[in-house]
Protein backbone atom coordinates (compact mmCIF):
# COMPACT_ATOMS: atom_id res chain seq x y z
CA UNK A 1 0.00 0.00 0.00
CA UNK A 2 1.06 3.84 -0.77
CA UNK A 3 -0.52 6.67 0.02
CA UNK A 4 -1.99 8.87 -2.59
CA UNK A 5 -3.20 12.41 -2.25
CA UNK A 6 -5.90 13.94 -3.92
CA UNK A 7 -5.30 16.29 -6.69
CA UNK A 8 -6.44 19.88 -6.63
CA UNK A 9 -8.76 20.73 -9.58
CA UNK A 10 -8.62 24.47 -10.46
CA UNK A 11 -10.56 26.82 -8.75
CA UNK A 12 -14.28 26.99 -9.75
CA UNK A 13 -13.85 30.69 -10.13
CA UNK A 14 -11.17 30.19 -12.73
CA UNK A 15 -13.66 27.56 -14.33
CA UNK A 16 -16.56 30.13 -13.80
CA UNK A 17 -14.55 32.74 -15.92
CA UNK A 18 -14.03 30.53 -18.78
CA UNK A 19 -17.97 30.29 -19.00
CA UNK A 20 -19.86 30.69 -22.33
CA UNK A 21 -22.56 32.52 -20.31
CA UNK A 22 -22.61 35.88 -20.35
CA UNK A 23 -21.93 37.42 -17.12
CA UNK A 24 -25.99 38.56 -17.11
CA UNK A 25 -28.23 35.31 -18.24
CA UNK A 26 -30.94 34.01 -17.02
CA UNK A 27 -33.51 31.51 -17.97
CA UNK A 28 -36.89 33.15 -18.41
CA UNK A 29 -39.27 31.56 -16.66
CA UNK A 30 -41.65 33.77 -16.68
CA UNK A 31 -42.20 32.49 -20.37
CA UNK A 32 -41.18 28.97 -20.24
CA UNK A 33 -42.24 28.39 -23.78
CA UNK A 34 -39.47 30.47 -25.04
CA UNK A 35 -36.81 29.75 -22.87
CA UNK A 36 -33.64 29.30 -24.69
CA UNK A 37 -31.70 26.34 -23.31
CA UNK A 38 -28.88 26.09 -25.70
CA UNK A 39 -26.14 28.47 -23.88
CA UNK A 40 -26.57 26.72 -20.51
CA UNK A 41 -26.31 23.19 -22.19
CA UNK A 42 -23.24 25.01 -24.03
CA UNK A 43 -21.61 25.19 -20.93
CA UNK A 44 -22.79 22.52 -19.71
CA UNK A 45 -20.98 20.05 -21.77
CA UNK A 46 -17.44 22.32 -21.98
CA UNK A 47 -17.68 21.54 -18.11
CA UNK A 48 -18.42 17.81 -18.29
CA UNK A 49 -16.12 17.38 -20.89
CA UNK A 50 -12.85 18.19 -19.17
CA UNK A 51 -13.50 17.71 -15.34
CA UNK A 52 -14.28 14.36 -13.82
CA UNK A 53 -16.94 14.88 -10.35
CA UNK A 54 -14.91 15.22 -7.16
CA UNK A 55 -16.28 11.83 -6.14
CA UNK A 56 -14.50 9.44 -9.11
CA UNK A 57 -11.62 11.53 -8.42
CA UNK A 58 -11.10 10.85 -4.78
CA UNK A 59 -12.45 6.90 -5.65
CA UNK A 60 -9.05 6.69 -8.15
CA UNK A 61 -7.08 8.35 -5.30
CA UNK A 62 -8.38 5.96 -2.87
CA UNK A 63 -8.16 3.10 -4.83
CA UNK A 64 -3.86 4.17 -5.81
CA UNK A 65 -3.49 3.65 -2.17
CA UNK A 66 -4.17 0.29 -2.18
CA UNK A 67 -2.04 -0.56 -4.78
CA UNK A 68 1.50 -2.03 -4.22
CA UNK A 69 3.91 0.40 -4.72
CA UNK A 70 5.59 0.73 -8.62
CA UNK A 71 3.22 -1.97 -9.52
CA UNK A 72 1.03 -1.51 -12.98
CA UNK A 73 -2.10 -0.99 -11.46
CA UNK A 74 -0.76 1.76 -9.31
CA UNK A 75 0.89 3.45 -12.35
CA UNK A 76 -1.80 3.28 -14.54
CA UNK A 77 -3.92 5.10 -11.61
CA UNK A 78 -1.04 7.47 -11.19
CA UNK A 79 -1.61 8.57 -15.43
CA UNK A 80 -5.45 8.74 -14.85
CA UNK A 81 -4.89 10.75 -11.57
CA UNK A 82 -2.20 12.92 -13.51
CA UNK A 83 -4.63 13.37 -17.02
CA UNK A 84 -7.67 14.35 -14.56
CA UNK A 85 -5.64 17.56 -13.37
CA UNK A 86 -3.91 18.19 -17.31
CA UNK A 87 -7.88 17.90 -18.26
CA UNK A 88 -8.93 20.09 -15.77
CA UNK A 89 -6.35 22.78 -16.10
CA UNK A 90 -5.87 22.66 -19.75
CA UNK A 91 -10.06 22.42 -20.35
CA UNK A 92 -9.50 20.03 -22.76
CA UNK A 93 -11.47 16.74 -22.85
CA UNK A 94 -10.53 14.11 -19.71
CA UNK A 95 -10.58 11.42 -23.07
CA UNK A 96 -10.15 11.24 -26.69
CA UNK A 97 -13.48 9.41 -26.97
CA UNK A 98 -16.60 11.98 -25.38
CA UNK A 99 -18.59 9.30 -25.56
CA UNK A 100 -22.24 9.35 -26.70
CA UNK A 101 -23.79 12.17 -25.49
CA UNK A 102 -26.97 11.36 -23.19
CA UNK A 103 -29.46 14.05 -21.56
CA UNK A 104 -32.15 13.54 -19.03
CA UNK A 105 -34.43 16.90 -18.68
CA UNK A 106 -36.82 17.20 -16.16
CA UNK A 107 -39.08 20.27 -16.26
CA UNK A 108 -42.54 21.90 -15.35
CA UNK A 109 -45.35 21.64 -17.40
CA UNK A 110 -45.39 24.37 -20.20
CA UNK A 111 -41.59 23.79 -21.69
CA UNK A 112 -41.98 22.96 -25.19
CA UNK A 113 -39.78 19.57 -25.66
CA UNK A 114 -39.59 20.16 -28.98
CA UNK A 115 -38.10 23.46 -28.87
CA UNK A 116 -35.57 22.11 -25.79
CA UNK A 117 -34.38 19.42 -27.69
CA UNK A 118 -33.88 21.70 -31.06
CA UNK A 119 -31.69 23.61 -28.50
CA UNK A 120 -29.61 21.01 -26.72
CA UNK A 121 -28.88 19.56 -30.44
CA UNK A 122 -27.53 22.87 -31.23
CA UNK A 123 -25.28 22.78 -28.06
CA UNK A 124 -24.15 19.62 -28.96
CA UNK A 125 -23.02 20.54 -32.50
CA UNK A 126 -21.35 23.50 -31.31
CA UNK A 127 -19.33 21.93 -28.40
CA UNK A 128 -18.41 19.77 -31.34
CA UNK A 129 -17.41 22.50 -33.40
CA UNK A 130 -15.27 23.88 -30.45
CA UNK A 131 -13.40 20.38 -30.02
CA UNK A 132 -15.14 19.77 -26.16
CA UNK A 133 -16.96 16.71 -28.10
CA UNK A 134 -15.08 14.51 -30.86
CA UNK A 135 -17.31 13.63 -33.81
CA UNK A 136 -18.85 10.29 -32.50
CA UNK A 137 -22.03 9.90 -34.18
CA UNK A 138 -21.50 7.88 -37.52
CA UNK A 139 -24.30 5.83 -39.81
CA UNK A 140 -24.38 2.35 -38.44
CA UNK A 141 -23.59 0.29 -41.44
CA UNK A 142 -21.89 2.46 -43.66
CA UNK A 143 -19.92 4.94 -40.59
CA UNK A 144 -20.71 8.13 -42.46
CA UNK A 145 -20.20 10.71 -40.00
CA UNK A 146 -21.77 13.89 -40.22
CA UNK A 147 -19.17 15.30 -38.05
CA UNK A 148 -21.35 17.60 -35.66
CA UNK A 149 -22.80 14.69 -33.53
CA UNK A 150 -26.28 14.92 -34.77
CA UNK A 151 -27.74 11.91 -36.30
CA UNK A 152 -30.02 13.31 -39.35
CA UNK A 153 -33.56 11.89 -37.68
CA UNK A 154 -32.90 13.50 -34.39
CA UNK A 155 -33.72 9.78 -33.05
CA UNK A 156 -30.51 7.97 -32.05
CA UNK A 157 -28.02 10.95 -31.10
CA UNK A 158 -27.50 13.11 -28.41
CA UNK A 159 -30.07 10.60 -26.76
CA UNK A 160 -32.56 13.05 -24.96
CA UNK A 161 -34.88 11.72 -21.90
CA UNK A 162 -37.69 13.89 -21.16
CA UNK A 163 -40.20 13.91 -18.06
CA UNK A 164 -42.45 16.47 -17.00
CA UNK A 165 -42.47 16.99 -13.42
CA UNK A 166 -44.37 18.80 -10.42
CA UNK A 167 -41.13 20.92 -9.63
CA UNK A 168 -40.69 24.58 -10.80
CA UNK A 169 -36.96 24.12 -11.63
CA UNK A 170 -35.54 22.39 -15.00
CA UNK A 171 -32.57 20.11 -14.18
CA UNK A 172 -30.62 19.06 -16.82
CA UNK A 173 -28.51 16.07 -16.44
CA UNK A 174 -25.61 14.60 -18.49
CA UNK A 175 -23.69 11.94 -19.05
CA UNK A 176 -20.39 11.27 -21.59
CA UNK A 177 -20.52 7.38 -21.90
CA UNK A 178 -17.61 5.78 -23.74
CA UNK A 179 -18.22 3.24 -26.55
CA UNK A 180 -15.31 1.24 -24.68
CA UNK A 181 -17.27 0.74 -21.58
CA UNK A 182 -20.55 0.36 -23.37
CA UNK A 183 -19.47 -2.32 -25.11
CA UNK A 184 -18.77 -4.36 -22.30
CA UNK A 185 -22.31 -3.80 -20.68
CA UNK A 186 -24.01 -7.01 -20.46
CA UNK A 187 -28.09 -8.25 -19.77
CA UNK A 188 -29.07 -11.76 -18.46
CA UNK A 189 -32.20 -13.53 -18.12
CA UNK A 190 -32.40 -15.47 -15.14
CA UNK A 191 -32.69 -18.19 -14.42
CA UNK A 192 -29.05 -18.86 -15.82
CA UNK A 193 -28.00 -22.82 -16.42
CA UNK A 194 -24.64 -21.84 -17.48
CA UNK A 195 -24.03 -19.51 -14.70
CA UNK A 196 -25.99 -21.83 -12.17
CA UNK A 197 -27.46 -18.39 -11.41
CA UNK A 198 -31.48 -18.43 -10.01
CA UNK A 199 -33.93 -15.77 -9.49
CA UNK A 200 -32.52 -14.24 -6.16
CA UNK A 201 -29.62 -11.92 -5.46
CA UNK A 202 -27.23 -14.69 -5.28
CA UNK A 203 -28.35 -15.01 -9.00
CA UNK A 204 -27.96 -11.45 -9.55
CA UNK A 205 -24.59 -11.75 -7.85
CA UNK A 206 -23.41 -14.11 -10.25
CA UNK A 207 -24.47 -12.03 -13.02
CA UNK A 208 -22.49 -9.12 -12.19
CA UNK A 209 -19.18 -11.08 -11.36
CA UNK A 210 -19.45 -12.24 -14.43
CA UNK A 211 -19.31 -9.46 -16.42
CA UNK A 212 -16.80 -7.88 -14.72
CA UNK A 213 -14.96 -10.93 -15.10
CA UNK A 214 -15.66 -10.75 -18.90
CA UNK A 215 -14.70 -6.86 -19.15
CA UNK A 216 -11.39 -7.44 -18.15
CA UNK A 217 -8.85 -5.84 -19.90
CA UNK A 218 -11.57 -3.63 -22.00
CA UNK A 219 -13.67 -0.86 -21.09
CA UNK A 220 -10.92 1.25 -18.76
CA UNK A 221 -11.54 -0.27 -15.60
CA UNK A 222 -11.85 0.90 -12.89
CA UNK A 223 -15.17 0.76 -13.59
CA UNK A 224 -18.24 1.70 -11.62
CA UNK A 225 -21.30 -0.34 -12.33
CA UNK A 226 -25.02 0.47 -12.36
CA UNK A 227 -27.50 -2.60 -12.32
CA UNK A 228 -30.99 -2.95 -12.30
CA UNK A 229 -33.00 -6.20 -11.02
CA UNK A 230 -36.22 -6.56 -13.39
CA UNK A 231 -38.07 -4.07 -16.02
CA UNK A 232 -38.10 -5.37 -19.51
CA UNK A 233 -35.01 -5.32 -21.75
CA UNK A 234 -35.46 -1.70 -22.47
CA UNK A 235 -35.93 -0.33 -19.36
CA UNK A 236 -33.14 -2.48 -17.76
CA UNK A 237 -30.68 -1.28 -19.97
CA UNK A 238 -32.35 1.88 -19.59
CA UNK A 239 -32.39 2.15 -15.72
CA UNK A 240 -29.25 0.39 -15.22
CA UNK A 241 -27.67 3.21 -17.16
CA UNK A 242 -29.17 5.94 -15.24
CA UNK A 243 -27.88 4.70 -11.88
CA UNK A 244 -24.35 5.88 -13.35
CA UNK A 245 -25.62 9.00 -12.45
CA UNK A 246 -25.27 8.61 -8.90
CA UNK A 247 -22.52 10.02 -6.53
CA UNK A 248 -20.28 7.47 -5.64
CA UNK A 249 -20.89 8.36 -2.30
CA UNK A 250 -24.05 8.25 -2.09
CA UNK A 251 -26.10 5.00 -0.15
CA UNK A 252 -28.51 3.22 -1.41
CA UNK A 253 -32.03 3.67 0.46
CA UNK A 254 -33.10 -0.46 0.20
CA UNK A 255 -30.83 -1.39 3.17
CA UNK A 256 -31.04 -4.91 2.08
CA UNK A 257 -28.87 -3.80 -1.55
CA UNK A 258 -27.08 -1.14 0.31
CA UNK A 259 -25.53 -4.22 1.71
CA UNK A 260 -25.33 -6.09 -0.75
CA UNK A 261 -23.43 -3.64 -2.68
CA UNK A 262 -20.47 -2.81 -0.25
CA UNK A 263 -20.41 -6.98 0.10
CA UNK A 264 -20.32 -7.08 -3.55
CA UNK A 265 -17.61 -4.41 -4.42
CA UNK A 266 -15.52 -5.86 -1.98
CA UNK A 267 -15.36 -9.12 -3.73
CA UNK A 268 -14.87 -7.80 -7.20
CA UNK A 269 -11.81 -5.87 -6.39
CA UNK A 270 -10.39 -9.25 -5.14
CA UNK A 271 -10.61 -10.78 -8.59
CA UNK A 272 -7.10 -9.12 -9.52
CA UNK A 273 -8.19 -7.55 -12.64
CA UNK A 274 -7.22 -4.45 -11.66
CA UNK A 275 -6.83 -0.75 -13.31
CA UNK A 276 -7.48 -1.41 -17.43
CA UNK A 277 -6.61 -4.85 -16.62
CA UNK A 278 -3.23 -4.60 -15.57
CA UNK A 279 -3.78 -6.22 -12.22
CA UNK A 280 -4.46 -4.83 -9.41
CA UNK A 281 -6.63 -4.21 -5.84
CA UNK A 282 -8.74 -1.33 -8.09
CA UNK A 283 -11.17 -3.44 -10.37
CA UNK A 284 -14.41 -1.26 -9.44
CA UNK A 285 -15.04 1.75 -7.76
CA UNK A 286 -18.91 1.17 -6.86
CA UNK A 287 -21.98 0.02 -7.77
CA UNK A 288 -25.42 1.01 -7.87
CA UNK A 289 -28.03 -1.69 -7.63
CA UNK A 290 -31.83 -0.93 -8.45
CA UNK A 291 -34.97 -3.41 -8.15
CA UNK A 292 -37.73 -2.52 -10.68
CA UNK A 293 -41.00 -4.20 -11.25
CA UNK A 294 -41.63 -7.06 -14.10
CA UNK A 295 -43.12 -9.46 -16.35
CA UNK A 296 -43.72 -12.75 -14.39
CA UNK A 297 -42.15 -14.78 -17.32
CA UNK A 298 -39.08 -12.68 -17.66
CA UNK A 299 -36.09 -11.72 -14.61
CA UNK A 300 -33.45 -9.70 -16.55
CA UNK A 301 -30.62 -8.62 -14.86
CA UNK A 302 -28.97 -5.58 -16.78
CA UNK A 303 -25.49 -4.10 -16.39
CA UNK A 304 -24.47 -0.40 -17.64
CA UNK A 305 -20.20 -0.27 -17.22
CA UNK A 306 -19.11 2.94 -16.20
CA UNK A 307 -15.38 3.54 -17.33
CA UNK A 308 -13.34 5.29 -14.66
CA UNK A 309 -13.39 8.66 -16.79
CA UNK A 310 -16.95 8.91 -15.37
CA UNK A 311 -18.30 12.35 -16.90
CA UNK A 312 -21.43 13.39 -15.85
CA UNK A 313 -23.02 16.81 -14.03
CA UNK A 314 -26.32 18.24 -13.27
CA UNK A 315 -27.60 21.61 -14.11
CA UNK A 316 -30.49 23.38 -12.55
CA UNK A 317 -32.26 26.47 -13.33
CA UNK A 318 -34.31 27.51 -10.60
CA UNK A 319 -37.82 29.48 -10.74
CA UNK A 320 -36.51 32.34 -10.83
CA UNK A 321 -33.60 31.58 -13.65
CA UNK A 322 -30.75 31.50 -11.40
CA UNK A 323 -28.01 28.68 -12.74
CA UNK A 324 -26.27 25.96 -10.58
CA UNK A 325 -23.87 23.34 -12.17
CA UNK A 326 -23.15 19.74 -9.71
S1 LIG B 1 -13.97 3.55 -22.21
FE1 LIG B 1 -13.85 5.55 -21.16
S2 LIG B 1 -11.69 5.90 -20.62
FE2 LIG B 1 -11.81 4.22 -22.13
S3 LIG B 1 -11.47 5.24 -24.11
FE3 LIG B 1 -13.70 5.10 -23.78
S4 LIG B 1 -14.28 7.02 -22.76
FE4 LIG B 1 -12.06 6.84 -22.62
Amino acid sequence: MTSCSVPTLTPIEAVEAQSVLPADWQADFQNLAAVDLQPAVLELIRRTSSRLPQDVIEALAAGRATETKDSRGANALDTMLENVVLADSHGAPLCQDTGTVIFWVRHPFGLSQRRAKAQIRQAVAEATKRSWLRPNCVSALAAKNPGNNLDPFGESHPVIHFEEWEHPTVEIQIMLKGGGCENVGAQYRLPDVALGAGRDLKGVRKCIIDAVVKAQGQGCSPGILGVAIGGDRVVGYERSKELLLRKLTDTNPNAELAAFESALLADLNTLGIGPMGYGGATTVLGLFVEELWRHPASFYVSISYMCWSSRRMTLTLDAQGGIAFQ
